[in-house]
């Protein structure tokens, strides 16, 4: 498998392979832990599967704040050695992949009565840097009052006692994850959605060696055999440990939700990311501009209910507009100010007594005593370190050792020499893309979305130019036909939520555009008007869940 043949068209020949071959490595789960797995393992010269039961990133990777940063807050829990690691890996992760982990300023506030005074916040940023290595034009700059208002000025002022600045980046998690599986399926890795594992095959010595799958495409069953297994299914990683002879012993996951609320850009005009404290509950949350909108989050709540449809609540969104119209009383937002929500789980491990903010990021690896190997909790941000260490730990089972060598390696369309490289690439492409009259705008949007893949789909907009006269239409097409082809997009919401986050941040045009993009697919892929029918419907329901609170 490689990048040219990761088609939702090639999907039966996949499976095919699965059945027919024997890997050395079967990872369970299509979020970026599985993904960057995948692509560790692969990068190492084993045979690697990877089965997703929904859509690659479906599960909390498509569903974080989306920041590739070290987390400044943790150093308040002494976390020291977690804001070093994902502090480092923010500039490696930029590097491999420039067009979806872009730099990002950031503003901390500081009030009166805040979780960090002047001082504490001063020292904070100063060690937040040291830890993460920061290059010295890029470390934080302590800011006076009259300059945080001069930066933001719908700031509160009355409780506002200065600020700092500094950097983070931010990214589109679910494209992150679906570039490092693209990655990982150019390397020779097979990666499929839409398979759920359900039970576990075991060899006669009593270890796992494969798993039992359905394929809720087609509805079949599949029996995949492999040296290993390891279990990278994030708040499901208890659920496939329970189906294990070992069952959930010693540690266990425990799982918070966390919402972001969507807002126009117009209604929040801030100049750059704001992290900011929560009054009530010395919290903090993050308000970060994109394009039209601004997005506000997240909650941290404990979570016992469906993990399989967590969506924000009426009491979610309304934490969070109090939280925000607190730091920024002019904006005045109300609930109708609303166009999008999401609501992720955190797969964290459980620590006794302990609040949902409180609980460690950190990951860690479940061996069981029948092999199955489970990485559990972690950030989005370290999903590289962590693949690296659960490699390390596979080659162990082996009793052998490799070096892990995806830190220099460039994810699929990132592969620019220099990071700083991607603006002159937009300005190329810009030039270029005038024969078909696309805007620096759109073209600026698309090289963040797919990076040098790009030229793939400016290709076939031009070619489908011939016969699609309206130029939003033109591109859309492409993208769709990119998708399918390129990343394994099976239906509308794996392109309109995972591949393009345009239900997240275009919920309004979707409108317009969704049952455009339904005749789109039903052409490239072949449906018939009654799976073209159930597709609308199902995408139908998520367009109405991200909307959920209006109701609960
Ligand atoms: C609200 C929120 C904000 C966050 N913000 C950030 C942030 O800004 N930066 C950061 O670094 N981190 C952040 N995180 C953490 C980060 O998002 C997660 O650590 C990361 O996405 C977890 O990825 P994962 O692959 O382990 O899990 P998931 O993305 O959930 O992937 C697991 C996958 O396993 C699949 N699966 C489950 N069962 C099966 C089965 N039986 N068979 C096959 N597949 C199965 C699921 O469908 C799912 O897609 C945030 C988390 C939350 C909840």
């Amino acid at each position: 498998m490689n990048d040219s043949t990761f088609s939702a068209l090639d999907r039966s020949l996949w499976c095919n392979k699965l059945i027919s071959e024997e890997f050395d490595l079967l990872v369970i789960g299509g979020g970026i832990t599985g993904a960057g797995i995948a692509l560790d393992a692969v990068t190492r010269g084993l045979k690697v599967a990877l089965v997703e039961k929904n859509d690659f990133a479906w599960g909390t990777s498509s569903r974080s704040t989306k920041l590739i940063h070290g987390g400044l807050r943790y150093l308040k829990q002494l976390e020291f050695g977690l804001v070093h690691e994902v502090g480092v890996e923010r500039a490696i992760v930029y590097n491999n992949a420039p067009h979806v982990v872009i730099p990002e300023k950031m503003l901390l506030p500081i009030i009166e009565e805040g979780s960090l005074g002047k001082t504490l916040s001063s020292i904070g940023l100063w060690v937040y840097d040291r830890l993460a290595n920061v290059d010295k034009d890029e470390r934080r700059k302590m800011l006076d009052k009259e300059v945080v208002i001069g930066l933001e000025p719908l700031i509160r002022k009355d409780v506002l006692l200065g600020g700092g600045l500094y950097y983070e980046y931010r990214t589109d998690d679910a494209r992150l994850a679906i570039e490092t599986m693209k990655t990982a399926v150019s390397k020779g890795a097979v990666a499929l959605n839409y398979l759920e594992v359900t039970d576990l095959i075991y060899k006669s010595n009593g270890y796992v060696g494969g798993a039992i799958v359905k394929d809720h495409l087609s509805g079949s069953v599949l029996n995949i055999k492999s040296r290993r297994v390891v279990n990278a299914a994030g708040p499901w990683v208890d659920n496939i440990r329970a189906k294990d002879k070992e069952g959930v012993i010693g540690k266990r996951l425990h799982l918070t939700k966390g919402v972001h609320i969507v807002v126009p850009f117009s209604k929040l005009p801030i100049k750059q990311s704001v992290y900011f404290d929560v009054e009530k509950d010395n919290r903090m949350c993050f308000a970060i501009p994109r394009g039209n909108i601004t997005y506000i989050g997240t909650t941290d709540t404990f979570y016992d209910k469906n993990i399989n449809q967590p969506i924000a609540l009426r009491q979610d969104v309304e934490y969070i507009l109090d939280a925000i119209n607190y730091m920024f009383p002019a904006a005045k937002l109300n609930v109708s100010d609303i166009e999008s929500t999401w609501a992720g789980l955190r797969p964290l491990i459980n620590e006794e007594g302990k609040s949902p903010s409180e609980l460690s990021r950190r990951d860690e690896i479940f061996y069981s005593d029948t092999g199955l190997i489970s990485i559990a909790g972690g950030k989005l941000t370290g999903y590289r370190k962590m693949a690296e260490r659960v490699l390390n730990f596979v080659f162990k089972t082996m009793h052998t050792r490799s070096t892990c060598i995806t830190k220099e390696l460039k994810l699929s369309g990132g592969d620019f020499e220099d990071p700083e490289d991607i603006h002159a690439f937009i300005f190329k492409v810009t030039n270029e893309a005038k024969q078909i009259g696309l805007s620096q705008e759109l073209v600026q949007a698309l090289v963040y979305k797919y990076g040098k893949n790009i030229d793939r789909i400016i290709n076939k907009a031009y070619e489908f130019q011939a016969t699609i006269k309206d130029q939003e239409a033109c591109i859309y097409s492409a993208e769709i036909w990119y998708g399918i082809n390129y990343e394994m997009v099976n239906n509308l919401c794996d392109f309109l939520i995972r591949r393009t986050g345009r239900l997240y941040f275009e919920r309004p045009s979707l409108e317009k555009w969704y049952p455009y993009v339904a005749t789109k697919m039903a052409e490239f892929l072949g449906w018939s008007e009654e799976e073209k029918q159930i597709e609308i419907e199902n995408f139908e329901r998520e367009y109405q869940s991200v909307m959920g609170f209006r109701k609960f």
